[in-house]
This record gives C-alpha cells, structure tokens and sequence, in this order.
C-alpha cells in the first residue's frame, strides 16, 4: 500500500516567492485592526524600507465591544485614535482613511467596489493587501465582504471602462502588481516577519479597546499580556513553518 507521501500533493513543498520592497502599499481592512493581525509585520518591514503604506479601514469599528453599556459614538472615536496610533507604530501614513460604513454591516457591492476602485486610482499601490474571502468558514462577515471588495476593486481600478467617471482632473486607471490576501485559505506567498514582529506586536497593543474582546486581557495584565504575546507568536511561527521561516505571515498572491 503506497504511502500517504507517495502523494505528488503532499511531496510538492512550498516554494517561497520574494516580493520586491513596493514603492506604495495599500491595506483594505474591514475594522481597525485587521491589518495588524493579517499584515502587521509585513507592513512595518516595508514601511522601514521605504515603501509609502497606507491604511484604509472600511467601517467604523462600532461593533467592537461586548460591554452592554459602551457607547457606539465613543467607540467609533476611541478607535480611529488608536487606528492613527498603530499606523504610527507601523511607520504607515498619518492619513489613515476611515470609509465609516457601519460595523458588520459591511456589503461587497457596486458601491464599496467604487469606493475602493477610486481610492486604488488615487493612492497608485504596487500592492494591495486584504482578507482572502475564499477562506473556507471565515465568519465575520465585514471580512467576507471587504475581501471581495477589494478584489473587485483592484479589478475595476485597471481598467478604464469600470467608473470611467471618476477619470477626471488627471486621475487615471491603475492596474497593482499584486494583491495580497492574509487569512488565506491556500497561502502561497510569505513574507519574514522576525525584524518587524515586535512591532506588530506593539501596533496591535495600540488598539486597547479590543483588550476585553479580540486581544482578550492583553493591555490590562501582565498575564493577559503575555498570553496574548505567545498566541501571535505561535500564529507566526506556524505560518512560517512550510517554508522554513522563524516568524511569517503568510498570504495568497493574486498578480492582477
Ligand atoms: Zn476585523
């Protein structure tokens, strides 16, 4: 009976493909924090090297709370502070943008595609980063949806016939060279994360209105802290593992 690594599958490793530090980077994130969880580190590293990276963060982080007595509108605020804040600690542009589409309300339609197209036009990445919405079980839904989004949107952006509206006062279409989607669901592309990991890290911890849910105690106890640490740790590693890197994150590269 052949045995199961007898399968060509199982046998193929991965091979890890190197992107060139990009000039301009672009994050399409559904809430405020994505971005550090998905791409922190890769962000950082390109930041320091040069590259131009800015954070665009679909909706207004007003669902992120389990207390019963938080107030949406002081939410909203306390999370495009601490956006402004992590984007400074990845060494991203100050000019966070904040499309303030409600909370879990997010919807993959022609609208967001405009939005996202015209922002693609604007800002001229060389890569786009954002969820993998093909991620088999991935449930929160603003993730499904900004994934598609930005997808379509990178699809729109290079091609002059989709909004030809906005391709005025000089502003042109703009094709990226890659699209970047973390959480994926068939990684094929890594990027080293150990000179930047402290830096996720720290840019997560900047989001301390998420200690108490998605980060659980992380900015409130030492303990908590140190969990926390551990389990982004742990995340990266495993990341890293099929190709041989410390500390990774890992994405599917779509060339678009
Ligand atoms: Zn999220």
């Amino acid at each position: 009976m052949p045995s199961q690594s007898s399968n060509v599958f199982s046998e193929a490793a991965p091979v890890r493909q190197t992107l060139e530090t990009p000039t301009r980077a672009l994050s399409i994130a559904a809430h405020p924090d994505d971005a550090e969880f998905g791409a922190g580190g890769t962000l950082a590293k390109w930041a320091d090297a040069g590259c131009e990276v800015t954070l665009l963060i679909a909706t207004d982080g007003s669902k992120g709370s389990w207390d019963p007595d938080q107030d949406p509108a002081t939410l909203i605020e306390a999370r495009r502070r601490e956006a402004r804040s992590a984007a400074a600690v990845l060494a991203a542009s100050p000019d966070v943008i904040f499309l303030d589409h409600v909370d879990g309300e997010l919807h993959h339609s022609p609208e967001l595609r405009a939005e996202l197209c015209l922002w693609i036009r604007r800002l001229r990445p060389d890569v786009v980063l954002s969820w993998d919405p093909w991620k088999r079980y991935m449930l929160h839904p603003d993730h499904r949806e900004v994934g598609w989004g930005a997808c379509d949107g990178v699809v729109a952006a290079r091609d002059h016939l989709f909004h030809p509206e906005q391709l005025v006062d000089g502003l042109t279409k703009h094709r990226p060279d890659a699209l970047l989607l973390y959480a994926a669901d068939e990684p094929d592309h890594w990027e080293d994360v150990s000179s930047t990991f402290e830096r996720k890290i720290a840019a997560l911890l900047e989001h301390s209105s998420q200690s108490g849910t998605t980060m659980q105690d992380a900015a409130t106890d030492q303990e908590g802290l140190a969990a926390f640490e551990a389990r982004i740790s742990d995340w990266c590693r495993t990341m890293g593992e099929p190709v041989g890197l410390p500390l990774a994150e890992s994405f599917k590269l779509i060339r678009p």
